[in-house]
């Protein structure tokens, strides 16, 4: 387990992901879920194995987590976690585990919120203990191109429902912001949060074409991830 420090603040969001690189996407939706829930601090997790991803990812841990640090570098309230790092033998990093891991290191009554793209939401289910994932963290989720939120329902895990189907408009910093709540068998309430309004069209999947296409770096880098790449020969082969 890596070495996780207090972490401060008490409303606080995990980020996790591959990053592999951090870009505009990433960026887009981390400041519209501060701004509209107020959060203290996002914490940026690169993922040492994603456990839904079996081909893993292109750039090493250590380069994901260098591009992540510079991709956040101006943003006061943004910092970059180890807590997804890898682990031995390269097993799975479990989204769940790792949450309660974060909230061993929270202040007492202090808030916990996982941010994530609508197309992780559509796999959700098929996450380790998908159902308690949303009762260990409040569920932020920002719309993405292609992965449409009409249906929450479906998409929630097994035994999780949507409680109201009328979310509450509310959201701070001109950001849109619905709050639904989801409840459990056992009748555990927890708040549902979705960012409607953002539809950034920007993956790493695209950009690692790109690159490897060799048409260079696109808007959607930050010129200092876009130039760690070129200097560490990122993106290039394979
Ligand atoms: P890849 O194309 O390699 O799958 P990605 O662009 O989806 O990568 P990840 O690092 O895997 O980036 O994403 C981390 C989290 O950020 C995920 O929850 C993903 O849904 C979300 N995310 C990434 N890009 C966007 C975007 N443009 N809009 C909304 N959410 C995004």
């Amino acid at each position: 387990m890596p070495e996780i420090a207090p972490i401060t603040g008490h409303r606080v969001a995990f980020f996790g992901g591959s990053f592999d690189p951090p870009h505009a996407g990433h960026l887009t939706i981390a400041r519209a879920a501060q701004q509209a829930l107020k959060l203290d601090t996002i914490l940026f997790a690169p993922v040492g194995t994603q456990p839904l991803k079996p081909l893993g990812s292109t750039a090493s841990y250590e380069d994901r987590v260098a591009m992540t640090e510079l991709a956040i570098a101006k943003e006061p309230d943004f910092c970059v976690s180890r807590v997804d790092a890898p682990k031995p033998g390269g097993a799975p990093n479990y989204t769940l585990d790792t949450l309660h891991v974060l909230r061993a290191h929270m202040a007492a009554g202090a808030e916990l919120f996982c941010l994530m793209g609508a197309d992780s939401l559509h796999g959700l289910r098929r996450w380790y203990h998908a159902a308690e994932i949303p009762f260990t963290a409040h569920l932020v989720v920002a719309s993405r191109p292609g992965d449409n939120l009409n249906d929450l329902s479906m998409l929630l895990p097994q035994g999780v429902s949507l409680q109201s189907a009328n979310p509450v408009h509310l959201g701070s910093g001109n950001v849109e912001l619905l709050t639904y709540a989801v409840r459990n068998a056992t009748g555990t309430t927890a708040p549902f949060y979705v960012l409607p309004g953002l539809h950034v069209d920007a993956s790493a999947t695209q950009i690692r074409a790109s690159l490897h296409g060799g048409f260079g770096a696109t808007p959607l880098l930050l010129p200092q991830v876009a130039n760690y790449i070129v200097s560490h020969h990122l993106y290039t082969d394979g």
